[in-house]
């Protein structure tokens, strides 16, 4: 943990900019808009504003990627060259791997294996190797990309994979085989390319046919199923090798496929990626807006093509994404078109004709159309288009644009804009009432249900012992036995409940005052980075929000924060806390008192607890009222 640095962790997946002493960018982790994503080297911990997410690196890399601990920590080890001695698994131990960890290392055994028949199988060279050549593909992007040669026998996989120790089950997970008992491989006798996700692990492979024998009867490219670790509308092609040129470039090119991929990079032009013939996914475009907010789609002028352009677009605006579309002329393709050209040109040829999408639009549908009934609903389904972008101004210029170029009153079409929007907000608000039907989810995991109040009295404590859990109190306080000894907030608090066994209603918490106690005594003990890279990723996120938010109170409470002494303040909120147990105390009392009925005895034994409640309540309040002195 000492040699992580959270702006290198978190810069590989975020476009991150330096605001003063911290960074900024668009959170992973909810659908943002406005960069609320902060990282804060000095505290090496990130925290996203809006939703609450982030943590230290660990934190981080477990969510974002979907890893376990060990997972995250092995990335670190790998990221900073840190060799890390893990123990000889024994069989029994090997099983107990996780099912995701085991389908990540037999698919990165299988790329190294297709890669390996590429370059030294007679066969691989002959066949595989050959192909590539054909279609001009360089050696280093071969390499770049993984590419890779599966053999023509049917289980040639299967068996390497087994001799080499894989479990047929992990072969069968990742779709490499299939089959049961006798196991067949998947892409026997195809070109491979390895999907690799945004971090670069080995996701899923497509394979593409070679063999002109068996063209037409099978299917001309093979890609990995749906599987544990992957989610087809959730990845796109080629975006691990394309990350820092997009950010670089500040913008992507969204290409069908692997090979329009491929010929770009060859050409010099590296921000593209692809999704193979599908829509964009909301999942996909805000992967990709962490990265830039301009996006150009680019696809062969035909009918295919423009169909494809026109896909998910509205999902795109929505997300505050600036579209671009350019069709190829004469039936090339991108990757045709990148075989023919240099980098420059390329880049120049898009320059000149990549057109705004909502032109692009309207060019395609509306113009040329004279059918009033047909045309109306062409308009109609631009001005819907322009209804979903976020932003306001642009909205008002695409629609006087559109209004200039098709003579139609510019407020007609703001009606009807705004008609979309209405139905937008209504459609928005029916989904809301409908998910605020759910049971809403239990936050605290204590046994007792809890009132706001207590719960904020809490946090706020247990805010203090993470920001401050190791600073001395109190010094030369005697004990009973004439010792002298010092104590810190967490000791000073654990002392003061403990005395009357209270405990907080959060488990978290009770662990964090437990850890800050036992601590107390090591010579470097510093709760907030302590806490902040826990181990327990609950506990770390806690204190990584805690450590952050200023004052998150709620608006309601009378809580306040004091001002003065540290100790003052410890002293303050273990009252609040006394305080609200006894004030809960004598409600309950007289809850009961009123439903006893005639049975004296517990009559008379409640009012006594009544009493000596409302005493303690009273020298509480005393307490509180005038400064506290102890
Ligand atoms: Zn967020």
């Amino acid at each position: 943990m000492d040699a992580v640095n959270i702006v290198d962790v978190v810069g590989e997946f975020v476009n991150l900019r330096k605001t003063g002493v911290n960074y900024k960018g668009l959170c992973p982790f909810h659908d943002d808009k406005t960069p609320s994503f902060m990282v804060s080297p000095s505290k090496n911990i990130c925290h996203c504003f809006a939703c609450g997410e982030g943590g230290n690196a660990v934190n981080f890399l477990m969510k974002h990627e979907q890893i376990t601990y060990p997972e995250a920590l092995r990335w670190l080890a790998k990221k900073y060259n840190i060799e890390i001695q893990e123990k000889e698994l024994t069989d029994e131990e090997k099983q107990q791997q996780s099912d995701r960890e085991s389908m990540f290392i037999v698919n990165e055994w299988a790329m190294n294996y297709f890669q390996d028949i590429l370059k030294n199988d007679p066969d691989g060279i002959a066949i595989g190797k050959q192909y590539f050549r054909s279609r001009g593909i360089r050696d280093d992007i071969i390499e770049k990309f993984n590419l890779g040669y599966a053999l023509q026998k049917r289980d040639a996989l299967a068996l390497a994979a087994q001799k080499a120790g894989y479990q047929p089950e992990f072969l069968v997970k990742t779709g490499l085989c299939y089959g049961e008992g006798d196991l067949r491989d998947r892409y026997a006798g195809r070109v491979i390319f390895p999907w690799l996700n945004v971090s670069g692990k080995v996701v899923a492979f497509g394979g593409r046919l070679l063999d002109s024998r068996t063209k037409g009867v099978q299917q001309k490219y093979v890609n990995s199923p749906d599987s544990e670790i992957y989610h087809k509308e959730r990845e796109l092609y080629g975006l691990f090798q394309a990350k820092k040129a997009i950010v670089k470039e500040e913008r992507v090119y969204m290409v069908e496929g692997y090979t329009d991929v491929i010929a770009m990079h060859q050409c010099g032009i590296e921000n593209v990626v692809a999704n193979s013939g599908t829509a964009l996914s909301n999942y996909q475009i805000r992967l990709l807006h962490r990265f830039t907010s301009n996006i150009t789609l680019l696809y062969d002028g035909d009918e295919a093509g423009i169909h494809a352009a026109m896909r998910g677009t509205d999902m795109l605006l929505a997300e505050g994404m600036n579209i671009k579309v350019l069709l190829l002329p004469d039936g090339d393709d991108p990757d045709s078109f990148a075989r023919k050209h240099t980098a420059t040109q390329f880049k120049e040829y898009i320059e000149k004709n990549a057109t705004d999408f909502i032109s692009f639009k309207t060019s395609l549908t509306v113009e040329n159309v004279t059918d009033p009934v047909k045309r109306s609903e062409a308009i109609g389904g631009i001005v819907k288009s322009i209804s979903v972008i976020p932003d306001q101004i642009l909205r008002s210029t695409y629609l006087s644009e559109l209004s200039q170029r098709l003579g139609i009153k510019e407020q007609t079409l703001l009606n009807s804009m705004n008609g979309f929007i209405r139905k937008d907000i209504e459609d928005k608000e029916k989904e809301q009432a409908r998910t605020q039907d759910d049971p809403p989810q239990q936050e605290f995991i204590g046994l007792h249900s809890v009132d706001d109040q207590t719960r904020e009295v809490e946090r706020l404590l247990i805010r203090t012992i993470i920001r401050d859990g190791e600073k001395i109190i109190y010094q030369n306080v005697e004990t009973d036995d004439g010792q002298k000894i010092s104590l810190n907030v967490a000791q000073y608090i654990s002392y003061d409940l403990g005395a009357d066994h209270l405990q907080f209603h959060d488990e978290r918490y009770n662990q964090i005052l437990k850890e800050a106690v036992e601590h107390s005594g090591d010579e470097s003990f510093k709760a907030e980075s302590y806490f902040m890279q826990h181990p327990d990723i609950q506990i770390s996120q806690l204190a990584t929000q805690l450590a952050i938010d200023p004052h998150q109170l709620g608006k309601s409470f009378q809580v306040k924060e004091r001002e003065g002494s540290l100790r003052q303040h410890v002293l303050h909120l273990v009252l609040d806390l006394r305080m609200d147990i006894v004030e809960k105390r004598l409600k309950e009392i007289r809850t009961q008192l009123s439903q006893v009925g005639n049975d004296m005895d517990r009559v008379k034994e409640l009012m006594e607890e009544l009493k000596e409640t409302q005493e303690l309540r009273n020298a509480l309040a005393k307490k509180l009222g005038n400064d506290v002195i102890v």
